[in-house]
């Protein structure tokens, strides 16, 4: 059994994570989450999927950051389809 570093809990289907050369142990991705996903700089919200990076600033996507509120300052954006 290996121990969660985010919670404690002691379990025998924990998994790790190797990030930039450490590793980490989880019993759940909630868990991984919590402790290695980048959070947005203008909420603190944990960002799981694609983030932007303004100015060495990580940030929700700008639709998912205005949306949660709080956000007047959320970037503006625009994306395109690939062809
Ligand atoms: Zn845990």
């Amino acid at each position: 059994m290996a121990k969660c570093e985010a919670c404690g809990n002691d379990y025998d289907k924990a998994f790790q994570v190797i990030m930039k050369g450490n590793t980490y142990t989880f019993d759940s991705f909630e868990c991984a989450i919590h402790v290695l996903a980048p959070h947005c700089d203008n909420c603190g919200i944990h960002i799981v999927g694609h983030g932007l990076a303004f100015n060495r600033e990580v940030k929700l996507a700008a639709a998912a950051c205005r949306a949660s509120g709080g956000h007047k300052s959320a970037p503006s954006v625009s994306l395109r389809r690939a062809a």
